[in-house]
């Protein structure tokens, strides 16, 4: 048997270091990597086709409560024997080579439990530039028996327009009295939220999270119309309004299943990743000509002495090589 193909068979068995082994394959960028991480899809796609799990995206501004909010969900989906997994998506770890999410300590129940998985990995930040990455973990996950996989990102930027397009449903968590967080965060967020919810209503703060629920309601009822997200009102700390939040979401996924939205999303979402995958095949392969290096070095140098625009030179580059059409 092939390292892969055993690598495989030890995944699917639900093997946790297989798991993570795998994980670090699909993230490596090494050529040969590359291709193993290929072979091991192609052999997990087979199997996982008819699995029935649930893709959860989770975003809001650092400090909103996301990872303790996981934390509290995540036990409520182990309690009805859901496996789960956690995936940190850190935008800044490709930077910073640091991260927000990756050194506190996160998630403490469900790092402990043995049906779960946590990955507050910060290379998986490869978002964007690297095509797909996240959702291959996603997969992975899926193929390992996990049933839940929740995806966290700090809501700002355009992580979560990234996560978004990999998940059926996207909860992003706000705070109430956080002024202008509402109005710095992108609209898009709010109108790519398929659930909100107001964290930290508990103590002094309950009748204040009510009231800006109520009337981001009200705005929201204006700005979507018939397709407004239900906004909740949860203590993640207290566990107030945890099982309702928990419960609404099987509904909204159950309900998306039964209408067929559920299937459209996730073919979207492949044919999605198809694009950006070509386009990165493309780049990748055109850029890593050898006769490039000179042809682009000698168009850069007169773009930069304005003998030619940007656009002519990269046209002229491209029809240099690439053979004409017939
Ligand atoms: P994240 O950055 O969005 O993942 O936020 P964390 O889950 O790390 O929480 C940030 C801080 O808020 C931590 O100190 C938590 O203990 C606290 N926190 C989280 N949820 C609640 C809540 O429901 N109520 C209160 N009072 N504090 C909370």
């Amino acid at each position: 048997m092939t390292l892969v193909a055993e690598l495989g068979q030890a995944l699917s068995s639900g093997d946790r270091r297989a798991l993570s082994k795998a994980i670090t394959l699909v993230e490596s960028s090494r050529e040969d990597d590359r291709v193993a991480a290929g072979e091991l899809l192609s052999l997990l796609a087979a199997g996982t086709t008819a699995k029935r799990t649930f893709r959860i995206g989770v975003t809001g501004v650092p400090g909103a409560g996301k990872s303790t909010l996981i934390d509290a969900l995540g036990l409520r989906a182990l309690s009805t024997g859901r496996r789960v997994a956690v995936l940190a998506v850190d935008p800044s770890s490709r930077q910073s080579g640091g991260s927000v999410l990756g050194d506190k300590t996160r998630m403490t129940r469900l790092s402990a439990a043995p049906a779960a998985f946590v990955r507050p990995s910060p290379t998986l930040g490869v978002l964007g530039g690297t095509a797909g990455r996240t959702q291959e973990v996603i997969l992975l996950c899926e193929a390992a028996g996990f049933d839940v996989v929740l995806v966290e990102t700090v809501g700002v930027g355009q992580s979560e327009e990234q996560v978004a397009s990999m998940v059926d449903c996207l909860l992003l968590v706000l705070l109430a009295g956080a002024g202008d967080e509402l109005s710095s965060m992108k609209r898009g967020v709010l109108e790519a939220a398929d659930l909100i919810a107001f964290n930290k209503a508990d103590g002094e703060r309950v009748a204040l999270v009510e009231s800006e629920a109520a009337s981001l309601r009200a705005s929201l009822t204006i700005s979507r119309g018939h397709s407004v997200p239900p906004v909740l009102v949860v203590s993640a700390q207290s566990d107030f309004g945890v099982q309702q939040l928990w419960d609404t979401l099987l509904q909204q996924h159950a309900q998306a299943e039964q209408l067929g939205t559920l299937k459209a999303r996730r073919a979207k979402q492949q044919q999605d990743w198809f694009e950006a995958a070509l386009t990165e095949a493309l780049q990748q392969a055109l850029l890593h000509r050898p006769d490039l290096v000179a042809l682009r070095a000698a168009a850069a140098l007169g773009v930069q002495r304005g003998a030619t625009s940007p656009w002519e030179a990269a046209q002229r580059l491209l029809a240099q090589l690439l053979p004409r059409p017939r």
